[in-house]
């Protein structure tokens, strides 16, 4: 399966970020692709091999043990 980063330009002025579990979406109102994954990890989200929302993160890592 393959796996890409799920970050959109939607237009000239924004970003949005999509998780890969679910349909929630993250926009980001900034010039860049990295400013907007910078921008969605200050508030939750996961953004790398995977792009997580803040919910499916919490969920992800309280299953996980270290
Ligand atoms: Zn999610």
């Amino acid at each position: 399966m393959t796996v890409h980063m799920l970050v959109r330009s939607t237009g000239r002025r924004g970003w949005t970020v999509r998780c890969d579990l679910c349909e929630h979406t993250f926009a980001a109102a900034v010039a860049g692709r990295p400013e907007a994954v910078a921008f969605a990890e200050t508030n939750g989200w996961i953004v790398g091999e995977c792009t997580w929302c803040p919910m499916c993160a919490a969920a992800h890592t309280s299953r996980r043990t270290a």
